[in-house]
């Protein structure tokens, strides 16, 4: 088969990596993301099947993709996640298949995702109390989360990864418990900042509890933290750990240390629409070209079309910004 040119945009970055959202349905409301009520949610037709999936992920292979994150709203709703799993990992060229949950049905699941081929889980959880939980997801469930992460945990997941959003007003008061059960549990707590994709439209700059701030209150309450070299280029956190080797925390700082500039992403939403950027206000429509019968030259192409057109960085901090109409849960974070 001939080789296609690779995923390359205008400012030369090389994209490998492709974030899969498998569904917009979720079982929790987190308030930075979803509304409380009245949701829309995609009707079944709407959403790529598994074989569709598969396809678009053998075609983009070809242009150099080998790392994949199943996302969604919350992917472990969607049925048999563990057969699409599966039929991702029987692909030779995908070097890396994760996954991004908020752990509410992982106990039951997380044995059949991992002898499914899944290695690489992270869980998100924005407060280690269930009143806390309760505040930013507006429904319960911590401790089902925690058997979550326990099951991953017993099924041979290795590392876990927790992210938590931190928001000013919400997230001061679990920085150092996080901190804590990061040193005691050995899984690494990454904090990402709040961005302005919740569909309340209720963001603002203020609200945003910045990276940096966590970082010293870790230090001046645990111990000193110092980075650690990140095992991925193009990888959004920025690693540390505690002075004394035990406990690593990372930092998703999209909002005060925007890393467009290494960003290596491409994204399919769960009714097949191609996104170069999280913030991006245009998409390609994939579902078209293949229930049209269109062919996998067809696609590639969008793929090379859609990476051409990326922008240079999303303007989260100018007056420039417009937020994208899709929310987080719709696109897959
Ligand atoms: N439901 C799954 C979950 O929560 O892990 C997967 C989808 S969720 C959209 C993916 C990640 O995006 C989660 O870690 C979530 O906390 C994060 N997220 C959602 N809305 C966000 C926002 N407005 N700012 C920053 N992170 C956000
Ligand atoms: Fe659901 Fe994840 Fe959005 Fe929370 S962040 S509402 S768990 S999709």
């Amino acid at each position: 088969m001939q080789p296609l040119p690779v995923l390359i945009d205008s400012f030369g970055r090389v994209h490998n990596n492709l974030r899969i959202s498998v569904t917009d349905r979720c079982n929790i409301r987190c308030f930075y993301c979803m509304p409380a009520e009245n949701v829309r949610f995609m009707e079944r037709k709407e959403l790529l099947t598994f074989e569709e999936l598969e396809r678009i992920v053998r075609v983009a292979v070809r242009l150099g993709i080998d790392k994949i994150r199943l996302t969604g709203g919350e992917p472990l709703v969607r049925k048999n996640l563990d057969r699409l799993i599966a039929l991702l990992a029987a692909i030779p060229e995908v070097r890396d298949i994760g996954l991004t949950t908020n752990g509410i049905l992982l106990a039951d699941q997380a044995q059949a995702l991992y002898d499914a081929g899944l290695r690489r889980i992270n869980i998100s959880l924005d407060s280690l109390t269930p009143e806390g939980f309760r505040e930013f997801t507006r429904r319960d469930g911590f401790e089902q989360v925690l058997a979550g992460i326990d099951a991953a945990r017993e099924a041979g997941f290795d590392p876990i990864k927790i992210n938590a959003v931190s928001v000013r007003g919400f997230s001061e008061k679990e920085i150092v418990p996080f901190g804590h059960f990061a040193r005691r549990t050995g899984a690494e707590v990454r904090f990402i900042e709040y961005m302005p994709l919740d569909a309340d439209n209720a963001w603002e700059r203020e609200k945003v509890l910045f990276a940096g701030e966590i970082l010293q209150t870790l230090s001046d309450e645990i111990m000193p933290l110092r980075p650690v070299g990140a095992h991925e280029p193009g990888a959004p956190a920025t690693e540390f750990e505690f002075e004394d080797g035990v406990g690593r925390i990372g930092f998703i700082a999209s909002v005060s240390q925007p890393f467009c500039r290494s960003c290596n992403r491409m994204r399919v939403t769960a009714d097949g629409k191609l996104r170069n950027c999280l913030f991006s206000l245009d998409e390609t429509d994939l579902r078209e070209l293949i229930r049209g019968g269109k062919n996998d030259d067809a696609i590639a192409e969008a793929f090379l079309k859609s990476v051409a057109a990326k922008n240079e960085g999303h303007e989260i901090n100018t007056a420039r910004f417009i937020q994208p109409e899709r929310p987080m849960y719709s696109i897959g974070g």
